[in-house]
């Protein structure tokens, strides 16, 4: 069998653990389990570790989300961050510049001004700011056009091929874990009290597994021990205008339409700007969505253009699409759900949440539970059949339906 991506001391192909991606979610998962005790995990990666939806990836990381779940992941993720940063001795690659999240009318600002008072009881800091307010601090938005924004200092964005560097590098540091690329797994078979997995590199042993496919992959997995998991793959598209700083290059605040489906941020000197077409449906295909929907930009640059009066026919640096992850309600999976087989998925949000669904799935499977984390925002069984109508995460894309 070839030698892994970072095998020092593991010499046959039997593990403790075998995380299935080597996207944000996975790297993350094998390095919290390694900070969690001895053991051997293989991280078993398609392509490069970090190549998938993470580094194509707007890289926004915000901790004001809409449920708990959303807000305690987003919380614990900036922290983790910095926290990987400081141990390789490198940047982390967070910037934190506020974020504000726009709402549209009084019944948005209604539901937003309650999200700051819940999120406030879950340790981020936040405000509401009224359109009054809102024009002195970033003028570059026609605030006559929003009904006031909730705020959070802290928030930012992550460069998401940093991001991706970073974890890449504590895992291949890590000396419990091997990353092996170009393994992409084929098969998964129950084996005793353990499992097979056929892989493009020859087969595997592992006694747990972690599926960690992201939108191209995490539903595919869990259909192969008979797992229904409802993460689908939808496109999703940024635009780059490379001289069109709303302030300070680098370090204006972004801002999240909600209702009109786009946010922004720096990017360099210029704006990066993320949208998502409500109409799109779920991609069953496997390749990532890379065609760039003009016609779809072309819709909403009135919007964007009149909301932002500075981007108004600046010129594109870049526009690239890819296919992003989402779940029916926007909040990720973590859970369990045959022994042995556990699954996790951002629900579209693994670049704010990636590090902290990392950081769960290793005490669920340390601890069999994950402090702070309500079941039915996170367990594959809110999905069910038959199973009570859960909380939707309403600070998200406006994603597919279908
Ligand atoms: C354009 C765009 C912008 C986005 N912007 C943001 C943002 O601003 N903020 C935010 O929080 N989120 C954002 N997202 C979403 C975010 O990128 C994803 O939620 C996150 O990257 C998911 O991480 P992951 O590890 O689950 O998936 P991935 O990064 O896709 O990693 C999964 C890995 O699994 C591998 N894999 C799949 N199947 C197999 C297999 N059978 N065998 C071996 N390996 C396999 C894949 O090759 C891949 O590398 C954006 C997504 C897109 C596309």
């Amino acid at each position: 069998m070839p030698a892994p991506s970072s095998d020092r001391n593991h010499s046959h192909n039997r593990y403790d653990v075998a995380v299935v991606g080597g996207g944000n979610l996975g790297l993350w998962t094998a390095h919290e389990l390694a900070r969690r005790g001895a053991g051997r995990r293989a991280v078993l990666e398609r392509g490069w570790a970090g190549w998938g939806a993470t580094s194509r990836s707007a890289g926004m990381v915000r901790a004001q989300g809409g449920t708990v779940a959303a807000i305690v992941l987003g919380r614990i993720t900036r922290e983790l961050y910095r926290r990987l940063g400081e141990e390789i001795g490198l940047d982390s690659g967070l910037t934190s510049t506020g974020y504000y999240v726009l709402a549209a009318d009084a019944a948005e600002a209604a539901a937003f001004r309650d999200l700051v008072a819940l999120r406030q009881r879950h340790g981020v800091a936040g405000e509401w700011v009224e359109p009054t307010d809102g024009r002195r601090r970033f003028p570059a938005l026609d605030w006559s056009r929003y009904a006031g924004a909730t705020f959070a200092a802290a928030d930012g964005y992550v460069h998401p091929p940093i991001a991706a560097r970073n974890i890449t590098l504590a895992v291949h540091r890590d000396a419990a874990v091997a990353l092996f690329e170009m393994a992409e797994v084929r098969g998964i078979e129950p084996a005793g009290n353990s499992f097979r997995l056929a892989t493009a590199r020859g087969e595997f042993r592992a006694d747990r597994v972690v599926d960690a496919g992201g939108p191209r992959g995490c539903a595919a997995l869990g259909a192969l021990v008979g797992v229904e998991i409802p993460s689908h793959a939808a496109r999703h598209q940024v635009v780059t205008f490379g001289d069109a700083p709303l302030g300070e290059p680098g370090h204006f605040p972004m801002a999240f339409a909600v209702a009109a489906g786009y946010y922004l941020r720096p990017e360099e000197h210029g704006t990066m700007l993320g949208m998502s077409n409500p109409d799109e449906t779920a991609d069953r295909t496997a390749p990532y969505q890379l065609a760039y929907d003009w016609a779809y930009h072309e819709r909403t640059r009135p919007v964007w253009e009149a909301d932002f009066p500075a981007l108004a026919g600046c010129p594109i640096s870049r526009a690239w699409a890819a296919s992003i992850d989402y779940t029916p309600d926007h909040l990720p999976i973590v859970d369990e759900p045959v022994p042995g087989f556990f699954v996790l998925a951002a629900g579209g949000h693994g670049m704010m949440c990636g590090p902290a669904l990392g950081a769960k799935m290793a005490e669920l499977m340390t601890e069999g539970a994950m402090a702070e984390l309500p079941d039915e925002e996170v367990r594959l069984s809110r999905f069910r059949a038959g199973a009570a109508p859960g909380r939707k995460d309403a600070i998200a894309l406006p994603f597919p339906t279908a």
